[in-house]
Formats: structure tokens, sequence, C-alpha cells
């Protein structure tokens, strides 16, 4: 059990998702196969909002889980969903022997108009955790944010809502992106006292490119620490520099948790498993 490694040991983990065409998807195994050299304790594979390209993902996780035989995290999202949809999900899921799930809201689908995202079957990812408590024995994690939740008013509301996902079932939570280790060390602190037990994996997220700053990291609401944006702006220009500075960011991030006794790193690795080496080989 995934809950179980991460409260009794270290742990690296890995982020994939699905690429969204066609064409670029028979190369993603080559990408599995590579990241499963480097032994990570378990991989986590990306759902689309929508769910529209759910099958990709399951046949992701279960290539992980039983080609490769590491454990497999499907995430998935119910934004859009409907409860017999997200079931039917979840049973090809157990067909396939992947048990785990991070269980996700999503974020509202662009053409999802007004009167659909108010009538939506699950408000929130723990009215999911508490449908899919009562129907499956999947074992459940869920999101979790050091800088808070962007639609959040504060961290205080948004801690008794992560509190919610716990009490619906959460076994553990992946951490949003951060690249100032001092929210992680805040949030743990704040999550602590308001009973937050379930293990708490942080995520890490290598900025390879000086592009990532403008696209990923500004949908994830993660501040921009002085020191990667000095880096950013030193080796921006120069693809390969910019590649090792950043890895090298992310590697300093990871053994600062590491001595702070922080044992779960996920490593969003956006399908870059070059760069998955060379952080492992670092660790
Ligand atoms: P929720 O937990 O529902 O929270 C959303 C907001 O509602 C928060 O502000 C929260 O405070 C509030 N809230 C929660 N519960 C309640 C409640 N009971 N009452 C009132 N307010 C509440 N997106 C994808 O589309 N696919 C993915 O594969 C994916 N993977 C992710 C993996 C990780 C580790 C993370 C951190 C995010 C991921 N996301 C993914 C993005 C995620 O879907 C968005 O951040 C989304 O906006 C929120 O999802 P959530 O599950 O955290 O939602």
């Amino acid at each position: 059990m995934i809950k179980d490694m991460l409260e009794n040991k270290r742990t690296v983990s890995f982020e994939i998702f699905p690429p969204k065409k066609d064409g670029e998807f028979k190369a993603v195994f080559e990408v599995l196969d590579a990241l499963g050299r480097l032994s990570p304790d378990f991989v986590s594979v990306t759902y689309g909002a929508g769910g529209s390209r759910s099958g990709k993902t399951i046949e992701i996780a279960s290539y992980i889980q039983n080609t490769l035989g590491i454990d497999a995290i499907a995430h998935m999202t119910c934004v859009g969903s409907t409860k017999d949809a997200l079931l039917s999900v979840t049973q090809a899921l157990r067909e396939k022997d992947v048990t785990h799930i991070l269980a996700l809201r999503g974020d509202r689908p662009r053409d999802m108009s007004d009167e659909q995202f108010a009538s939506r079957a699950f408000a929130h990812a723990s009215d999911m955790m508490d449908f899919l408590r009562e129907n499956t024995d999947l074992c459940m994690g869920g999101a979790c944010y050091p800088e808070k939740h962007f639609e959040s008013f504060s961290m205080e509301s948004d801690l008794n809502n992560l509190k919610k996902k716990q009490d619906a079932g959460a076994k553990y939570f992946i951490s949003q992106m951060f690249f100032d280790n001092d929210y992680y060390y805040s949030f743990l602190e704040k999550a602590g006292k308001k009973g937050i037990t379930a293990p708490i994996c942080a995520g890490i997220m290598p900025i390879t490119s000086a592009k990532q700053l403008g696209t990923t990291i500004t949908l994830s609401g993660s501040s921009i620490p002085k020191a990667l944006s000095d880096l950013v702006a030193a080796y921006g220009d120069s693809s390969e520099d910019m590649r090792k500075a950043g890895i090298d960011y992310a590697i300093r991030q990871i053994l600062d948790l590491r001595e702070n006794g922080v044992n779960g790193i996920h490593i969003y690795t956006m399908n870059k498993a070059k760069m998955a080496a060379e952080i492992m080989a670092a660790l």
C-alpha cells in the first residue's frame, strides 16, 4: 500500500501524463520503461479534467502496475463526470488491478457552461471521495496546496477543506509544486495543527526551460523565489544550461527537504526520463 510506504520509509515517486496526441502515445511507453529502470516507489498518471481521455490514463496506469510491476496511482477528476461515468472508470481500473487513485475535483473545462458547472454531480473532491468510499474499495489520495488553492480565500479555509478530504477517506496527499521549501514546512505545521495525519508527499517540478515559468507555473499559482527567477534570467537563453541549472535547483530543494525530515518526494517528470535519471543519480 502506498500509504504504508509513505508512512514508513523515504520514497521517491514520479508523475507522468498521457500525451495529448494519439501519434505521441506510443513513445510514452519508452519513457515509462526508462522511468521504471530508476525504481521509483510509485508512479502517478494524470487525467484530463473532463475525463474524455480516461482510457489513456487507465492504459498507462495498467502498464506501470502490471508490466513494470510498480505501484501505479491513476488520477481521476470529477468536475465533468456523472456518478455512472466515474464508476465505469473505477471498474476499468479494478479490472487492471490498479487500486490506487488520486481523487481530484479538476479545473472547470473551458467548454462547460455555468449551468453545467452549477449542477455538477460532485462539487468538491471530498464529495467524490465520499461516493467512492461507499461504492468501491479503492485506496484514495488527494491533492493539497502549500500556498493554498487559488480559489480559497485563506489558507485556514483551504486547510479545513483538506481535513474534509481526510475525513472522506484520503489516505495520503500529494502537494502542488512549490519552489520555496519554507512554504512547505509552514504548510506541514499548519496541517498538523488542523489534525491532518495522512502523509503529505512534496511535489517537485524541475524547471528546465524558461518557457515553463510562463505556462505550467502560472496555472499552478506557485510563487517563484528570487533565486529561481535569477537563474532563469541568467540561463534562460541557453536551453542546455537552463536545463542543468533547473535540475540542480530541484536537487537542492529535495536534499534540503530530506535534511529536514521530509520522506515523500513526488517528481513532476513532465515525461522527461533523462531529467528524472539525473535527479535520481544525484540523490
Ligand atoms: P478540491 O479539493 O475540491 O478543492 C478545490 C477548491 O474547493 C479549494 O479551494 C478547496 O479549498 C475548496 N473545497 C474543497 N472541498 C470543499 C468543501 N467540502 N466545501 C467547500 N469548499 C471546498 N487536474 C487535472 O485535471 N488532472 C490531473 O491529473 C491533476 N492532477 C493533480 C495532481 C496534484 C498533485 C495536484 C496538486 C493537482 C492536480 N490537478 C489535476 C489540478 C486540480 O484538479 C486542480 O488544482 C483543481 O482546481 C482542484 O482540485 P482538488 O482536487 O484539489 O479540488
